[in-house]
């Protein structure tokens, strides 16, 4: 069969989707139907619902693709042209937590920065630049926790070289293992710091031997991976990992041109009164100057100032020179590339473009895969975690989402993100929030005291966080609260009834003789009389002629206080199957 694609930049309409895939449209709309959506022919759907619809087909020859139209960085990489000059690596610290990340980027820039981390974790990306050898390395400062996967993706696209922290009295652990995928879907090259060599623990044949496993050869060993092993909080061997940067960064020849209208991605973005729009660029391409229009996403301005990452004025950044400026009018989206244009008009246009190419792709698709998915479920009973997400940077709200999103809740659970903004928790996040099972989170954000107050009165849960996974372990909580118990049962024995001694309202006294198993006090009961279940009763005490005993096991006799609540009476004969259950919490 012939090979289709049909190319979706953000969504597609029906009748579209429909003629591309040389269906009818009623052909196409009965299919959605089938899947639970009552579509017209000119409602869009979002890429991943029409993959799934393409699926249910049965098209295995069309392969759908996402078109890119507003300015991403996809299309970074381009051609150098032969007048390039060469430019600082940008290098990018990863590892698992703990193994001393932190520890290393501050003993590198002599800066204090572990100790009033909140939670001891980096949360915005930022970059900082250090000098050896009389040559710059940029060192982009990577948030340590899995939970900001997000955010290293973005960082591993602007990396040259990853520096792979590992314990070396630890080992490979999972975010080791991220790390080292993150580095090879980057195109990055691979340094490994071998830190805490201090420690009477350490081992590093053994940490090089758990490296090989898991694809990084050792270059002692033969392999092609450079591994130094150090102590970054002695600063022992800090010069060697340094020399082998910039002799990586040689071999790979890295460059830029200059003499190109100035191009980035923006790394961090915040509003700070009195300053405006705050940003923080990494430039990779030409040269940015005070006075330059620049347009990323949505978002344009002039470069009002420019300062270094040690708050220093700069008049002019070069490529791999991480700056802050000032004079967007509105907060560019972290991760979004800039570029320099001529003049306001140009950027002014510019971004309006950006922003009818954006809301084409998200805002138009009025299906989205969470709502055929959800259809889909209903089945399934799936249940719905309503969020309102608010930070104090757009990094760390993207970051939250983006988490929250890798929560697996086992197809149980639907994350409805009902809004996301920038900023402290206000009346209207409470407004949305109320009646509709809403939680408000805020990340490095505040409550103003009437807010908490409107929301105690609305009984809107509103909780800020500072530590970006104890805010996830909140939502976590929140998702398993919504999961129903599981109800676990467990058979424990059986007794043929002999003798009926006392009937009351709620009470029984009977003896029998246990077939099997065992019959203990809180066990319950089912009551059969020839195959038909009659009702559940439970066992209060066991009795052994008169006597009362913890249990009577198979072969004994022995008499039996039961509890029932339907009224219901024994009869010689009777079957009494005994078990016990347990309401259990499910977990994520
Ligand atoms: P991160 O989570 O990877 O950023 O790790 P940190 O830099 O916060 O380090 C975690 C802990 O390990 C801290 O208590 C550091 O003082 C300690 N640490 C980091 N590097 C070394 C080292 O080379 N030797 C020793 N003994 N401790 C270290």
């Amino acid at each position: 069969m012939e090979e289709k694609t049909i190319q979706i930049a953000g969504s597609i309409t029906v009748d579209e989707l429909a003629n591309a895939l040389g269906l009818s449209v009623t052909q196409l709309i009965g299919e959605l139907f089938k899947n639970g959506i009552v579509a017209t022919i000119n409602q869009r759907l979002d890429f991943e619902t029409a993959s799934i619809i393409i699926d249910e087909l049965g098209l295995k020859n069309v392969k759908l693709e996402k078109k890119n139209t507003a300015t991403k960085t996809s299309d970074f990489h381009r051609e150098l042209s032969d007048k390039a000059v060469s430019r600082p690596p940008v290098v990018a610290v990863m590892g698992h937590v703990d193994h001393g990340k932190t520890t290393l980027l501050d003993t590198l820039l002599h800066k204090k920065t572990v100790d009033d981390e909140a939670g001891g974790i980096t949360q915005h990306i930022s970059a900082y630049q250090l000098k050896h050898d009389d040559r710059w390395i940029t060192f982009l400062d990577t948030p340590g926790h899995e939970a900001f996967a997000a955010i290293r993706q973005h960082g591993a696209m602007l990396t040259d070289i990853v520096v792979i922290v590992v314990a070396a009295d630890d080992g490979v652990k999972p975010q080791t293992v991220e790390a080292i995928n993150f580095a090879k879907s980057a195109n990055a090259k691979i340094i490994v710091a071998i830190n805490k060599i201090d420690r009477e623990g350490a081992d590093i044949p053994r940490t090089m031997a758990d490296l090989s496993q898991h694809g990084l050869q050792p270059e002692e060993w033969g392999g092609d991976i450079t591994m130094v092993p150090i102590s970054a909080k002695q600063g022992t061997n800090l010069e060697q990992l340094l020399d082998m940067i910039l002799l990586t960064a040689d071999i790979e020849e890295l460059k830029a041109d200059v003499d190109i209208p100035a191009e980035g991605l923006v790394i961090e973005s915040h509003m700070e009164t009195g300053r405006g729009s705050v940003v923080n660029l990494l430039v990779t391409g030409g040269e940015l100057k005070t006075g330059d229009f620049i347009v990323a996403g949505s978002a344009f301005g002039k470069v009002r100032t420019m300062l270094d990452f040690k708050g220093k004025p700069k008049g002019k950044a070069t490529p791999s020179t991480p700056v802050t400026i000032t004079g967007f009018k509105e907060l560019p989206n972290f991760g979004d590339r800039f570029v320099e244009v001529s003049d306001e008009k140009t950027a002014r246009k510019m971004a309006l473009l950006n922003a009818q190419a954006l809301a084409n792709e998200t805002a138009s698709a009025n299906v989205t895969s969470s709502d055929l998915l959800r259809m889909m479920n209903v089945a399934d009973n799936s249940k719905v975690f309503n969020v309102i997400i608010k930070g104090d940077v757009l990094g760390s709200v993207t970051s939250v989402v983006d988490s929250l999103k890798m929560i697996d809740t086992h197809g149980e659970i639907t994350l409805n993100i009902v809004s996301t903004g920038v900023g402290d928790i206000n009346e209207n996040d409470v407004y949305m929030a109320a009646g509709g099972n809403t939680v408000v989170y805020g990340f490095n954000v505040s409550v103003p005291i009437n807010i908490s107050k409107m929301a105690a009165r609305d009984n809107v849960p509103v909780r800020t966080y500072r530590v970006i996974y104890e805010l996830l372990d909140d939502a976590k909580h929140e998702m398993e609260n919504l999961l129903d118990a599981e109800i676990i049962e467990e058979d424990k024995g059986e007794m043929k009834v002999l003798g009926v001694f006392r009937t009351e309202k709620t009470s029984i006294i009977a003896g029998g003789e246990v077939l099997k198993g065992d019959v203990k006090p809180a066990y319950l009961a089912r009551v059969v009389r020839d195959k038909t279940y009659l009702g559940e009763v439970e066992v209060t005490s066991v009795q052994k002629e008169k006597i009362d005993v913890k249990e009577l096991t198979a072969g004994e006799t022995g008499g039996l206080a039961l509890k029932t609540e339907n009224k219901l009476q024994l009869q010689i004969g009777d079957r009494l199957k005994f078990f016990t259950r347990e309401m259990k919490k499910k977990t994520l």
